[in-house]
């Protein structure tokens, strides 16, 4: 057999123990909550945890990487098999064991201190476990050494290829304009008014709704399921079964926006070639990329004023007492109210980018050292004033309010306003090659946007890295003026600049 393949096939099983453990870890949150039968679960977890580190760590895995690279006149997708086994293996064989037990026992009980933390608004509480997480992930990234700079590395985990040096570069033009489209926005006479929002909707008929639109967004129930849980989330229990989760929290309409934020991310999944399924090619391709196609769906489609238009009717019959003689406008500039405000998942997509700009430059100077976590409240609220005008009251509506930090988890952050940066570059190019999308969206059809990120993007799973990927769509690497001329083409008439 030829080596490639070879190599291809010991990745299915690692697959299938992927998504095995996926399965135990969506029952567990969907189907367990408040149930008390949690020991054998974490057990089971742990158990495929180690199959899964000792067949990445394999004698066996090393040399058919080894044959593999051999091989010459590979097509894309072999190249890219071996590009991506050669990652695993590595990320796994670098890490001494002991680093590996001390980060995850470390990281559980800083997630458990930083609860109680931010329920008693005491940072100091939490700063000697978020100390003990940087000095490891520290270590961490020296021994991985994917970069010459430690943070660049961390920020390889999530995001491939990209360091910090580039994504600062990419970030720092967008900074100061943003910061001024914030104040612009937010100082005009014509500011949207959105109590409308603070009603009461009833969940059963937020839930009921948020599955029907999904259902024309074309997410496949025949492949996937929608369930409701705490947090909502997505994940694939097999190339071919993607689920997502759906909250019914307020303030309305949150379920909607963030069900169809979900089935973005289902879609890209689904949407993986054939070819690919069971390989290590069968998933997004980089955190950030995966961010594109939610948030584009979120926002660019799913706040749109030709979005409501055809599902508006529909929510005033289900919503009279709150809607019935409510105009659509109102309705569309107050689901595109922007407000500088302290918490991050609730921002909306015009001052979300300065939230990520300030945990970005954060995360840079700790890793190097240079700023100790007790300064940390201190430098969160003053960089905070400087971004976004405004003060937290406390820590927890600033430096306590993410899970990150308390997870290990430095240089995820980035991913997030890559993704919307990625989102407004790809939708304008789809948009150029279709003026006719948003039309369709007022009929209720988004089938074509839909062929076209599944044509031009999810059909290739990871065979093609973001930096690439973006240039095989669009012609040119990342360019964030694309984002800014979408919000501003979209907020100034909202705003009626
Ligand atoms: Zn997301």
């Amino acid at each position: 057999m030829n080596a490639v393949k070879e190599l291809s096939e010991y990745f299915s099983e690692i697959m299938h123990l992927n998504y095995i453990q996926a399965l135990l870890g969506w029952d567990q949150q969907v189907n367990m909550m408040g149930y008390k039968s949690v020991t054998g679960r974490g057990e089971q977890i742990a158990l495929i945890h180690q199959l899964l580190h000792k067949r990445l760590t394999s004698e066996k895995l090393g040399k058919l990487i080894i044959e593999a690279e051999k091989v010459k006149n590979l097509n894309d997708i072999e190249s890219a098999i071996i590009r991506e086994s050669k990652r695993a293996y590595e990320q796994e064989i670098k890490l001494p064991e002991e680093l590996v037990i001390e980060i995850a026992k470390t990281t559980t009980s800083a997630q458990q201190v930083w609860q109680e933390a931010r329920k008693k608004n005491d940072f100091k509480m939490f700063q000697p476990l978020l100390e003990k997480n940087i000095e490891l992930q520290i270590e961490k990234a020296k021994k991985l050494e994917t970069h010459p700079d430690l943070y660049s590395t961390l920020i390889d985990l999530f995001e491939p290829s990209a360091t910090y040096d580039w994504i600062n570069s990419v970030f720092k033009p967008i900074k100061s304009k943003l910061k001024d489209l914030v104040k612009k926005l937010d100082s005009s006479p014509n500011k949207p008014e959105d109590s409308i929002l603070k009603k009461h909707y009833d969940p059963n008929k937020q839930f009921e709704l948020s599955h029907k639109i999904i259902e024309k967004l074309q997410f496949d129930f025949d492949r996937g399921r929608q369930d409701r849980s705490t947090h909502p989330f997505t994940t694939s229990l097999a190339a071919l079964d993607t689920r997502i989760t759906t909250r019914t929290t307020e303030p309305f309409p949150d379920c909607i926006t963030s069900t169809i934020h979900e089935c973005g991310h289902a879609l890209y999944e689904m949407g993986i070639k054939e070819e690919l399924h069971n390989t290590i090619l069968c998933q997004g391709t980089s955190m950030a990329i995966h961010e594109s196609q939610s948030r584009m769906w979120e926002n660019f489609i799913g706040r749109s004023k030709e979005f409501w238009t055809y599902w508006y009717p529909t929510f005033q019959r289900y919503f009279p007492e709150n809607l019935e003689n409510y105009p659509l406008e109102e309705f569309h500039r107050a689901i595109n109210i922007v407000e500088p405000s302290f918490i991050r998942v609730n921002a909306d997509e015009v001052t979300y980018g300065l939230h990520i700009i300030l945990r970005f430059e954060l995360e840079k100077s700790l890793i190097d050292r240079k700023i100790q976590v007790n300064e940390l409240p201190e430098l969160w609220n003053s960089k905070f004033e400087e971004l976004l005008g405004i003060i937290p009251p406390d820590d927890i509506k600033g430096v306590l309010q993410d899970v990150h930090w308390s997870s290990g988890y430095f240089g995820y952050f980035p991913t997030y306003f890559l993704g919307n940066l990625y989102a407004g570059q790809i939708y304008s190019y789809a948009l150029k090659l279709n003026p006719n999308f948003p039309q369709d969206y007022e009929k209720g059809e988004f089938s074509g946007l839909l062929s076209y990120l599944k044509e031009n993007i999810h059909q290739y799973g990871s065979i093609y890295r973001a930096n690439d990927l973006i240039k095989r769509v669009t012609g040119e690497a990342l360019n964030p003026e694309y984002f800014l001329k979408y919000i501003e083409q979209k907020y100034y008439p909202i705003y009626k600049i």
